[in-house]
């Protein structure tokens, strides 16, 4: 029988919601338009959209070709590429004042280039509507393909985010089709593409991982240039999903951040709630790369 354990106090927040935030899930369905920050249901929502002008669009469609096990996007086979959909991304960031923006994808294994051009065409179109606003992509590991890898640097983001999610023994458990040595050269090769570019990888605890694997991680990402580190619970988003094996303390995360700043992170978020865009505002001018 399946043990569920209690949800602790510090992760039972509130969405809060006013008239500007309903507005702007309006402009998302108008635009036909999908943010993880409401298909993950993030907590932090109102903090991000309202407060700190920040969303993180979800390209190339709402129907991923994998099926990670924590992951709460539709498996499926992909509609056809959307074109417009890089203006009307552009558009929208126009319309929320955004001054932070991330761009994530579906992983794409259907495309020859995993839709890296759509994907460097949105940043480009951000870019050219908002010339304010930072950028940041979190792209999945376009199967591990170089060439569509350079498309998208070329479109110059100003932080490059791909997550390596969990630790390394835990990895083929939780990922679908992707592997902990594929993520990290990845994470490496941008570093060598883009040495001023700062890089960011993201784990989730509480499936089932040691401290010390945790650590282990810390010291793979550092070995493969990573500037920005964070570190969030798992939080199971359906029953279908994997079960959350440990809630960890806020004070837990506190010191695997100080764990984290230590070894050389220029900066690292840990929390409970801490997603892979959260407080990414803050990060854009953390970079290592001397
Ligand atoms: Fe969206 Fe990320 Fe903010 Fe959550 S933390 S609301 S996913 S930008
Ligand atoms: Fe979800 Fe990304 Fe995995 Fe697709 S590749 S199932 S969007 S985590």
């Amino acid at each position: 029988q399946t043990k569920y354990i209690r949800k602790p106090e510090w992760l039972k927040t509130k969405i809060n919601t006013n008239e500007s935030y309903r507005k702007l899930k309006n402009l998302m369905r108008d635009n036909r338009l999908n943010t993880v920050c409401e298909e993950a249901r993030c907590p932090n929502i109102y903090e991000c959209w309202s407060e700190r002008k920040t969303a993180t669009f979800m390209i190339l469609g709402d129907t991923c070709t994998r099926g990670c096990r924590f992951c709460a996007v539709k498996t499926g086979l992909p509609n056809e590429l959307d074109w417009g959909e890089p203006k009307r991304v552009a558009d929208s960031v126009d319309v929320m004042g955004l001054k932070h923006v991330v761009v994530t994808a579906v992983a794409r294994d259907d495309l020859n280039d995993g839709g890296a051009a759509v994907f460097a065409e949105t940043v480009r179109s951000i870019r050219k509507q908002n010339p304010g606003s930072t950028i940041e992509i979190l792209p999945s590991d376009m199967k591990g393909d170089y060439e569509s890898l350079h498309t998208l640097m070329n479109s110059e983001p100003d932080i490059f985010n791909h997550n390596i999610e969990t630790v390394r023994r835990l990895t083929k458990r939780v990922r679908a089709k992707a592997t902990y040595d594929r993520s990290l050269q990845l994470l490496k090769r941008v570093k060598e593409i883009a040495p001023n570019t700062p890089t960011k990888s993201s784990i989730m605890v509480g499936l089932g991982e040691t401290k010390e694997e945790i650590i282990e991680a810390m010291d793979d990402l550092l070995a493969h240039d990573v500037n920005i580190m964070t570190i969030g619970q798992y939080l199971q988003p359906t029953k279908k999903h994997l079960r959350v094996e440990r809630y960890y303390h806020p004070d837990e995360f506190q010191e695997l951040k100080e764990i984290a700043l230590e070894k050389g992170f220029t900066h690292c978020e840990s929390g409970p709630l801490v997603r892979s865009s959260y407080h990414a505002d803050e990060q854009v001018n953390s970079t290592s790369a001397q």
